[in-house]
């Protein structure tokens, strides 16, 4: 046995990992369920490596050092479970399984524990940076079992991605499943990001006319400051491609998306811990309308909007303009992620390092960006801020920037162009920004109708009050049924 960890699943982010691994100078058995890839994988892309191949789970683990370390990258959902049930006969106490698929996090809270009864120590890891991180340098977010971080910590944190000053994008997350929970909410935020880059797009073109060209232009532009990221690199890339007959491919490609799962379940999770996590709703939400293409050219025949609205007339303003209303809706996006982490990491007991997980997604992942490094900032100044909006330098930004942010908005609704995730961030900050909403009234009519009582402002809280609003109902109030 002479193979420091054994990795099941050899496609795309599995054999690139691999090679990572063994760049680093750790020795990797392979197996996949289609054994014929091994042989491939071994006579290709792995041909003059020290990697080892398997042709049968019990053969992979017979060449795995102790405590062996099993490490699967197959499809998410069931075949985990069945890739567990296959592997674990041939374990002992104190082994190690990996998970670094797109898990759900209940499921890695359900493995950890009972793989744990079993003396089995599971980790349910987030890898993020699709098949060039994965062989380059990917973020990873491991939670799971926390005795089992010392033993992979020294090759999760070789093969990650690594920061300027060399620190690897990779640290432990949290018990249970919290990793797979930090990669999730990652995915939701990237599901943000894009949508909103998609939207200064669709203000740019339409709102404009630019051309793909120009857009090029004023991306490449952007991604030299505050908006650094990998997302509006590659964006500016995208509006440079031509199609084979010269013409921008941008223009060729169809205008409706899906949506995978990990936005759906980042906006679920919102919902069931009751945080505003509004702007990856709308993300998530937007895929859906993009979805409705028949729909929409039918509706587009009928419904009316506005024409006519003649274009923002200085056109260097309004670029600057929507530059503005995308980093601020990204600030709020950031903030509604990060609270939504730390309420899950309430609610699941997980003892989550939110300046760490800043660290972890600065470089490798989707959402690689200079800002990044700002929240990092934020959480090293105050390890215990409750809001990224409430630290200087965020609440600096949106006070300086908001009132090009409303622009944006303004000449987006008199132009009829969607921009449903800029304006919920906005409604958000103004929301956030409140002392006093109208949920008076709400909580008026919910006793009106239902008997659900109220607070008074001149009256301690938790105190519950019922009105006799028609002076026709009783005197009981209600406390069941919660509308
Ligand atoms: P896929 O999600 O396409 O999974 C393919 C692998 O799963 C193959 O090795 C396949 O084996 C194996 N597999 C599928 N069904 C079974 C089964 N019933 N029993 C045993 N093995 C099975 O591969 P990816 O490399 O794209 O992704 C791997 C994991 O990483 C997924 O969870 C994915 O969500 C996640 N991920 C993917 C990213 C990406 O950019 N692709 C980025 C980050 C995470 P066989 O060859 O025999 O079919």
């Amino acid at each position: 046995a002479s193979c420091d960890i054994g990795l099941i699943g050899l496609a795309v982010m599995g054999q690139n990992l691999v090679l990572n691994m063994n760049d680093h100078g750790f020795k990797v058995a392979v197996f996949n369920r289609t054994v014929s890839k091994v042989d491939d994988f071994l006579a290709d892309e792995a041909k003059g490596t020290q990697i080892v191949g398997a042709h049968s789970i019990e053969e992979l683990v017979r060449l795995l050092k102790r405590p062996r370390r099993v490490m699967l990258m197959v499809k998410a959902g069931d075949t985990v479970d069945q890739m567990i049930d296959h592997v674990l006969p041939h374990l002992e106490a104190g082994d190690i399984i990996i998970d670094g698929g797109n898990s759900l996090f209940t499921d890695s809270n359900r493995r950890t524990k009972a793989l744990a009864e079993k003396g089995i120590l599971f980790i349910g890891t987030g890898v993020s940076g699709g098949e060039e991180g994965a062989r380059f340098g990917p973020s990873i977010m491991p939670g799971g079992n926390p005795a089992a971080w010392p033993h992979v910590k020294d090759i999760f944190q070789a093969i990650a991605a690594k920061v300027d000053d060399g620190t690897p994008c990779c640290d432990w997350v949290g018990e249970d499943g919290a990793g797979h929970y930090v990669k999730m909410v990652h995915n939701g935020i990237e599901y943000g990001d894009i949508q909103l880059i998609c939207e200064a797009y669709d203000l740019l073109k339409r709102g404009l006319g630019f051309t793909p060209d120009e857009l090029h232009d004023i991306f490449a532009e952007w991604n030299k400051g505050e908006l650094d990221s990998f997302l509006i690199e590659i964006t500016a890339e995208i509006f440079a491609k031509k199609d084979e007959d010269g013409k921008p491919l941008i223009d060729k490609i169809l205008d409706t998306a899906g949506q995978k799962g990990t936005g759906k379940w980042t906006a679920i999770s919102a919902l069931d811990l009751g945080q505003p996590v509004t702007l990856i709703g709308e993300a998530v939400f937007a895929r859906c309308l993009s979805a409705l293409k028949d729909e929409r050219i039918e509706a587009s025949k009928v419904l009316t909007g506005p024409s006519g609205v003649a274009a923002p007339s200085d056109r260097d303003a309004f670029i600057e303009d929507v530059r503005r209303a995308l980093y601020c809706s990204k600030i709020i996006s950031y903030a509604q992620g990060y609270m939504l982490l730390r309420e899950a990491g309430k609610e699941n007991h997980w003892n989550l390092n939110m300046g760490g997980i800043a660290l972890m997604w600065r470089g490798g992942c989707i959402i690689r960006s200079r800002f990044l490094g700002k929240i990092k900032e934020a959480y090293d100044k105050n390890h215990a801020l409750d809001n990224l909006l409430l630290d200087n330098f965020f609440f600096g930004v949106l006070n300086q920037y908001q009132a090009s942010w409303r622009k944006a908005l303004v000449h987006a609704i008199e132009l009829g162009i969607p921009t449903p995730a800029f304006t919920t961030a906005l409604a958000f900050y103004d929301g956030y920004r409140t002392e006093r909403l109208p949920a008076n009234l709400l909580q008026a009519q919910r006793d009106f109708f239902g008997a659900h009582t109220y607070e008074r402002i001149d009256q301690p809280r938790g105190k519950f009050f019922h009105t006799n609003w028609t002076g026709r109902g009783g005197r009981v109030s209600s406390t069941t049924y919660n509308a």
